[in-house]
């Protein structure tokens, strides 16, 4: 409840702040009934501990109660021999030893409804994340079954599995393996044998493992098993963005002094929501020497590059010695001030995070900031072993980011995206962007989510979640356009109306005056 100050209260008991008196006001009211069966001891109780502690809490209990009472059964504090003078003393000590001089009527009144406001903005998220939306963290104990029993089936023993190698061997891409591995309705594999004639599948036996079992849609599966819709939707493909991107070999380029250099097609898995399903085509390439000289080439006669972007496919896919010389000969181009590696590999098989790698990129980092860009679309895809490897990420590079892609049945929900963005922050990771999934290829046209839908879900993040696990939302169309809706409500002589996203309230924003800001002498140039 508000009650706001009013110019009738008893005139000021020595120094009562506005708040105070008012909650003072609202206690004393006239016409107090009696007290509800057994409150009598617990104020008193209160009111003991209000006294004789030398800390604010038990005064707030005191006065919260008596609010309470108050309000749900009328009842004034003389009921219980509580004086308003007994109360003011206590609220000047409440005054008294907060650093911050909050009174007694501040906190009671104010804040306390303000948090209690916005935990019921959260509490649907609170009440269900763990269920409907888990991590890979709370899904362990389930997950370590799953590796124990793909071990078992694929012949894999404990080292091999904590190889990159032995993930990469052991992938699985046959839809038998897979069927061996996760319980499939018949009908089901069947139909991804299907499918699988025309689009790859590959899966590391680590990614499997987070596969939930009995769940039909489950996240994982469906971004890593092709599913019938792939062929069904075939239509016109848009040509791939390297059509007409791309000015040098194995370089895109759309944005000024921002370049991408895809050094592979491979990836460790191929996610059947890939933007570059036609790069990733048919089979595995290795690029020649000249292929990557060329595009190094490019970026040394550009002068005007600054930040290069080496991605794939998947950059961790290239051998540790190739990442070495690819950052080396970058961090030697003195126009080049910072490098960005994409990949996926810390969640498909983080086991290739190896010391050899991290000591590789903190030596490239030192000589220019280096970042890593990851993309983890679902809770479930962060175990103890993604983390830990996001973790050793973090401390070598200058950041890790993550770009999500909002999918149909893997994260368009305010619970599973709050829940996906709080759990890669917890993991060292940034949430950086979320994209529309595309309409270029209409292989995928089954994940896309309406635009308005993820503007609702991103929208539902700003107030609830922390600012920096907050994500911008991006369409691809020829670069990267931000889709988020506008806060600003109208401009108004010099004062800009706002609205929160997070209540639809209005606040009102005064705006800088124009002919201050015109004023060209300021400062120490006056
Ligand atoms: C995504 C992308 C970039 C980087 O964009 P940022 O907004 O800086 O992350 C640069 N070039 C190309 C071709 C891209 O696709
Ligand atoms: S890791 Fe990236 S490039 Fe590779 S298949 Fe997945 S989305 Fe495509």
């Amino acid at each position: 409840m508000k009650i706001k100050p009013t110019a009738e209260s008893t005139p000021a008991e020595n120094g009562v702040d506005d708040y105070t008196q008012s909650l003072l006001d609202f206690l004393f009211a006239p016409q107090g009934k009696h007290p509800p069966a057994g409150s009598a001891e617990d104020i008193a109780g209160l009111l003991a501990d209000a006294r004789a502690s030398e800390r604010t809490r038990p005064i707030v209990s005191l006065f919260s109660r008596l609010e309470t009472l108050r309000r749900s059964h009328g009842t004034a504090p003389d009921a219980f021999g509580i004086s308003r003078g007994d109360l003011s003393a206590l609220a000047e000590k409440h005054r008294r030893i907060d650093e911050h001089g909050v009174t007694i009527g501040g906190r009671v009144l104010q804040a306390l409804p303000i948090v209690s406001e916005a935990n019921r903005r959260a509490k649907d998220y609170t009440a269900e994340n763990a269920v409907s939306a888990p991590s890979g963290i709370e899904l362990w104990d389930t997950i370590q079954e799953n590796i124990l029993r793909i071990q078992k089936v694929l012949g894999m023993d404990p080292q091999n599995w904590d190889t990159f190698s032995g993930q990469l061997q052991n992938c699985i891409d046959r839809v038998d393996t897979l069927a061996r591995i996760v319980r499939l309705p018949e009908q089901t594999v069947a139909e991804i044998a299907r499918v699988t004639r025309t689009y790859r599948m590959r899966l590391t036996p680590y990614y499997a493992s987070l596969i939930q079992a009995g769940r039909t849609n489950d996240p994982i599966l469906l971004q890593s098993v092709p599913t019938r819709e792939m062929v069904d939707n075939v239509g016109v493909e848009i040509p791939p963005v390297a059509a007409d991107h791309s000015p040098a070999r194995l370089i895109d380029q759309f944005y000024p002094r921002v370049v991408t250099i895809k050094a592979t097609n491979m990836c460790a898995m191929f996610c059947t929501h890939c933007l570059r399903i036609a790069h990733i085509g048919r089979k595995d390439r290795i690029y020649s020497q000249s292929a990557y000289d060329e595009a190094l080439d490019y970026i040394r006669c550009n002068p005007l590059i600054r930040d290069v972007l080496i991605t794939g496919g998947d950059a961790f896919v290239l051998p540790n010695h190739m990442i070495r010389h690819l950052l080396a000969a970058l961090d030697d181009i003195e126009h080049v001030r910072i490098k960005r590696l994409g990949t996926r590999i810390p969640v498909t098989a983080p086991q290739r995070v190896d010391p050899e790698l991290l000591e590789i990129l903190a030596a490239s980092n030192d000589r220019k900031p280096l970042r890593v860009v990851t993309q983890i679309n679902t809770a479930q895809e962060i175990t103890p072993v993604s983390r830990t490897a996001f973790k050793s990420l973090s401390k070598a590079v200058s950041a890790v980011l993550n770009q999500a892609v909002l999918l149909k049945g893997v994260n368009d929900s305010r619970v599973k995206m709050w829940k996906l963005c709080e759990t890669i922050q917890e993991s060292y990771v940034r949430p950086y962007y979320v994209f529309n999934c595309s309409y270029r290829n209409p292989q995928f046209a089954h994940f896309r989510v309406p635009v308005e839908k993820g503007r609702d879900i991103v929208e539902s993040m700003y107030g609830n979640i922390s600012g920096d696990a907050i994500p911008r939302y991006i369409a691809t169309a020829g670069g990267k356009i931000p889709l988020h809706r506008d806060n600003v409500v109208e401009f108004r002589d010099q004062t800009v109306i706002l609205k929160k996203p997070w209540s639809g309230e209005t606040a009102a924003y005064p705006d800088a005056d124009p002919d201050v800001y015109a004023e060209p002498k300021f400062a120490f140039d006056r």
